[in-house]
Formats: structure tokens, sequence, C-alpha cells
């Protein structure tokens, strides 16, 4: 990575050749990763939940059978106070972090399919 300032959006300053791609630009939002981490793993509703691990990763590719299979740990998101910011992070790292499982009370399917749009400027908000 460049120089270890933060600006606070998530971009490193300056990327040296072989970085990943940067997270793009999200207007109106200035949490960076590590914030949205904290926020999300110190507050996670499923943190404390007594579900079966395998309900939080429906094996369906299909997005209504993954809710089904999921619907449980998905009733558990329903009212998690860090929902939005766990879906924010989850969509900045599609490929990494969160390429499997419920991540803001979605599925894998659902939120590939809402990527585009988010990368376009739609706050996670519109999507909950
Ligand atoms: S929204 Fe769901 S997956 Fe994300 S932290 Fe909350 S309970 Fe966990």
């Amino acid at each position: 990575m460049g120089t270890d300032i933060d600006p606070g959006d998530g971009h490193d300053p300056d990327p040296a050749p072989g970085d990943p791609a940067p997270a793009p630009a999200r207007k109106g939002v200035h949490r960076t990763d590590g914030e949205l981490a904290g926020r999300v793993y110190g507050q996670a509703r499923c943190a404390s939940s007594c579900l079966d691990p395998d309900e939080w990763f429906p094996l369906a590719l299909d997005v209504a059978k993954a809710r089904d299979q999921a619907a449980n740990a998905i009733a558990i998101c329903t009212d998690c106070p860090v929902r939005t910011d766990c879906l924010e992070l989850s969509l900045r790292h599609p490929f990494d972090i969160s390429a499997y499982g419920v991540w803001g009370g979605l599925v894998e399917g659902e939120r590939r399919a809402l990527w585009r749009q988010w990368l376009a400027g739609t706050r996670v908000t519109e999507f909950l």
C-alpha cells in the first residue's frame, strides 16, 4: 500500500502498483472500512445468536430459495442495529470477505444484483 494516511473515504491516496482496486467513492458515506468493521463486529446481532452457522450460508443460487434457506438468519438481520453498515461493508468487498452468506439481511445473489446500482451511487438505505 502507499502512505498510511487514510483520507477517510476508503481510498488509498497513494496506491502502489499491484494494490487491489480501491473501494469506490461513496457520496455521503464517510466511514472508513475500519470504522464500519468496528461497528459491525461490535454490535452485530448475529454475534450473540444461537443460530447454526450453516444457516448464514444458504446453498441455493436462486435468490428466493436462498432467502428461504436463510430465513432464520435474515430474521435476525431485520432488527440488527448495524444492518446498513454491514451491507455497506459487504458491497465494498464483494469478492473477498463478503463473497458468501448473508450480509445486511441480503443473500449473495441479491447483493450481486444491487452492486452496480451501489457503484453508481445508490445508498444502502435505499436497498433495505
Ligand atoms: S445485518 Fe445481519 S449479518 Fe450483518 S451484522 Fe447484523 S445480524 Fe450480522
